[in-house]
């Protein structure tokens, strides 16, 4: 007979594709009414409006209903969680990732994935086992030497595409225009683009300690995937291969003595974005949003994870604000108030808005970071106002 425990049995079966953990015990689903002839209509609700991914779960929801056959239809109607049931399926999230961490057995992993391992590195003579297991045990949270005077600052958003990247970029190269140190860690391995921004294209070179030297370039210094493989290759790591490649961006790379070193962040609030912030808990962290209320909800949960873990949150980046028109006055094409609201959800400062701007995107594309020129970009000057109220939040001035 069809019954609500077989109807949330086989339900058990679908994964949050972000979350990675059970929709039932995430307790997305929240009604279940089946009707005698077989027709079965649930109420799913997503962890935040506009979810990317709700077409995934309606569909994996259908086939997993679909297997029993009793089940003639299947009608989803999504709603959403209220903040007290989000932040309970991210506790459970988190509990699970943690426990997974500590030897009990992995969650499965759905979907198709394709794995690179990327090739060694170049070395004169000597080979170096660059990839692979670490010489060292160093424990995650001091994975860099000279890492207790150096403040690290992950750039972290929701999803893809808001400039969080291009965001990195440009404040690394604005600190170390004011001065600073400053290194960036391309851990962005899915969409690696900090080389193309930089103009650096040399595959990675390692020193005599067989460490990875990095790039340095516009007065910063910069390691990446993109050392390795070629940008667009798509490559899905996830729990001990991704922290190895972590470590060994922090400990197996011949990294000077850095005031700041910056983070960009995989997009997202998943489990790797979980790994990422449980690995570097003493990273700060800047979040960055597009002004459109969907970007901030998602946003808004990137800044949760990290909130979890522990993590600082020290302010809100709002970046595509407005386009400036010929004569000035400002366009509001993605809307407005989406990084002033995401700072009052967390108490912390909006930093800045950057102007959608083409000398930021053809600087991104030609390797030439807008804070790195003396154009006349509003955008730079915004960069560079954000990267003084870093440092002073931060009480960096002085090493500046
Ligand atoms: P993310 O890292 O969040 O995926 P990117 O930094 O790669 O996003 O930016 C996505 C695209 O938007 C890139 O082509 C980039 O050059 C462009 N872009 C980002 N910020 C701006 C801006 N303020 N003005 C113009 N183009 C921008």
């Amino acid at each position: 007979m069809l019954d609500q425990t077989r109807v949330l049995q086989a339900l058990d079966t679908v994964q949050d594709p972000e979350l990675h953990q059970s929709i039932v015990s995430l307790n997305m689903v929240r009604t279940v009414a089946i009707e005698p002839d077989g027709r079965v209509a649930l109420d799913i609700a997503l962890t935040v409006d506009g979810c990317p991914l709700h077409e995934k779960i309606t569909e994996d929801v259908n086939r997993a209903l679909k297997v029993l056959p009793e089940v003639k239809d299947v009608a989803v109607t999504l709603s959403v969680m209220n903040e007290k049931e989000r932040r309970a399926a991210f506790q459970k999230a988190f509990e699970a990732a943690q426990k997974a961490r500590q030897g009990e057995p992995a969650r499965p992993e759905s979907g198709a994935r394709i794995s690179v391992t990327p090739p060694p590195p170049q070395s004169s003579g000597k080979k170096a086992p660059i990839i692979g297991p670490l010489p060292g045990q160093a424990a995650a949270a001091g994975m860099m030497s000279d890492a207790d005077s150096t403040v690290i600052i992950g750039v972290a958003s929701g999803k893809g595409g808001v400039g969080k990247s291009t965001v990195t970029a440009n404040l690394a190269v604005a600190l170390a225009r004011m001065g600073s140190r400053v290194g960036v860690i391309d851990m962005d391995i899915y969409g690696f683009s900090q080389g193309r921004m930089f103009g650096a294209k040399e595959k990675a070179k390692v020193n005599e300690q067989e460490k990875i030297i990095p790039w340095s370039v516009h007065g910063v210094h910069l390691v990446s995937m993109g050392m390795f493989v070629e940008e667009g290759q798509a490559i899905v790591w996830r729990g001990p291969m991704l922290g190895k490649m972590m470590q060994q961006f922090f400990s197996d790379v011949a990294w000077p003595t850095l005031d700041y070193l910056l983070i960009d962040l995989p997009p997202g609030t998943g489990d790797v974005a979980l790994d990422i912030a449980q690995k570097v808990r003493k990273a700060k962290l800047v979040l960055v949003t597009t002004p459109q209320e969907v970007a901030t909800q998602v946003a808004h949960r990137a800044g949760d994870v990290a909130q979890k873990a522990h993590q600082e949150i020290i302010g809100v980046i709002e970046n595509m604000s407005y386009v400036v028109c010929p004569h000035g006055e400002r366009m509001n094409v993605f809307g407005e108030g989406g990084g002033q609201s995401l700072a009052n959800l967390f108490d912390v400062p909006l930093l800045g808005q950057i102007p959608l701007e083409a000398t930021v995107r053809e600087g991104s594309d030609k390797g030439r970071p807008t804070t790195s020129t003396d154009q006349n970009s509003q955008a730079a000057s915004i960069f560079l106002t954000i990267a003084q109220r870093i440092k002073q939040t931060l009480g960096k001035e002085a090493a500046g």
